[in-house]
């Protein structure tokens, strides 16, 4: 209840390798179960990508490491 709107920050992914679904208040691009790379974004604000970036740069905000 009340007024103010918080900003959700909150991100959800799931892995198609293990079918874990998490969330992490930071971009996240790891499964934390199998460490597995291939993650979906399911909620949360978007991700910022390097213009030429298609998701496996490993060198942008979008991608992470
Ligand atoms: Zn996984």
């Amino acid at each position: 209840m009340g007024c103010t709107k918080e900003v959700k920050l909150t991100h959800v992914y799931r892995c198609p390798s293990c079918g874990n679904r998490f969330s992490s208040s930071s971009p996240t691009f790891r499964c934390p179960k199998c460490r597995s790379k291939f993650l979906i974004h399911e909620e949360g604000p978007p991700l910022k990508r390097a213009k030429n970036c298609r998701g496996s740069c490993s060198g942008c905000s979008g991608c992470g490491g």
